[in-house]
């Protein structure tokens, strides 16, 4: 299956950020890459980010929308105005939100569900804390969230999963290739048990947490990993393209 490079720019950028999209797409289309691009602005930046992608293969994505379709939710994005604003995909469930909001697997699950009725592909987000892996808790954290976060409509066309261990994101560390491999091949066999095992051979699974160029073609090559999902490194678009070109 084709790869992703999904890029999460989280709460960073304003409209003169577009220069840095535009440089990116500049570097694609002089290079291009072997995995599709995402990139998931701020809300506030899908429309304009959206337009500049026009073109070329650079994707749009959302960082989180609300589980209804519309009504009384001051503040909150619902799936289908993401989509009218130019996205064609949407990250639910980041560790970010599930700390910081205290989304469950539940609210996230209604969340990605919401998001694939607006015809919007759902990056469901997992990962386990570094109390969690010390305490050798990493699996059951992970099969947990998997198996209470997964949409009903999961398939390969509308679901993708980004493995990212809360104590690698934004910290410099990343897990050992064994850690990663045995995570992702445990999320795999848990999609076989929930869809059916082809069509978990459809959805992609993505590696996230402190992935960079250095890095990235050591991550990429472990199996059972589909893509990276990238925080940080996907803010300039010499280290972003830099990572896509280690696919
Ligand atoms: C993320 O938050 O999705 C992420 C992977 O961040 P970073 O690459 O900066 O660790």
């Amino acid at each position: 299956m084709r790869p992703l490079a999904a890029g999460n720019w989280k709460m960073n950028g304003h409209q003169a950020s577009v220069a840095e999209l535009g440089a990116l797409k500049d570097k694609l289309a002089a290079a291009s890459p072997a995995c599709d691009v995402m990139i998931c602005p701020p809300a506030t930046l899908i429309t304009t980010f959206s337009d500049a992608a026009a073109g070329s293969v650079i994707q749009i994505g959302g960082q989180d929308c609300h589980s209804a379709v519309s009504g009384a939710h001051t503040g909150d994005i619902s799936a289908a105005m993401l989509k009218d604003a130019g996205a064609g995909a949407v990250i639910v469930g980041h560790s970010e939100r599930r700390a910081d909001h205290g989304e469950t697997s539940e609210l996230v699950k209604a969340k990605a569900q919401a998001a694939i009725d607006a015809g919007l592909v759902a990056i469901v987000c997992l990962g386990e804390t570094l109390a969690e892996r010390e305490a050798g808790d990493t699996l059951s954290v992970v099969h947990a969230q998997l198996n209470g976060s997964l949409p009903d409509q999961a398939a390969g066309a509308t679901t993708i999963i980004a493995y990212e261990p809360v104590w690698a994101i934004g910290s410099g560390l990343t897990p050992t290739t064994e850690q990663v491999a045995e995570v992702h091949q445990a999320i795999r066999a848990g999609l076989s048990a929930l869809t059916s095992a082809e069509e978990a051979h459809r959805i992609r699974i993505l590696y996230g947490g402190s992935v960079k160029p250095s890095n990235a073609a050591e991550l990429m090559a472990i199996d059972n990993v589909d893509g990276a999902l990238v925080g940080g490194a996907s803010l300039k678009a010499d280290d972003f393209a830099g990572i896509i070109a280690a696919f």
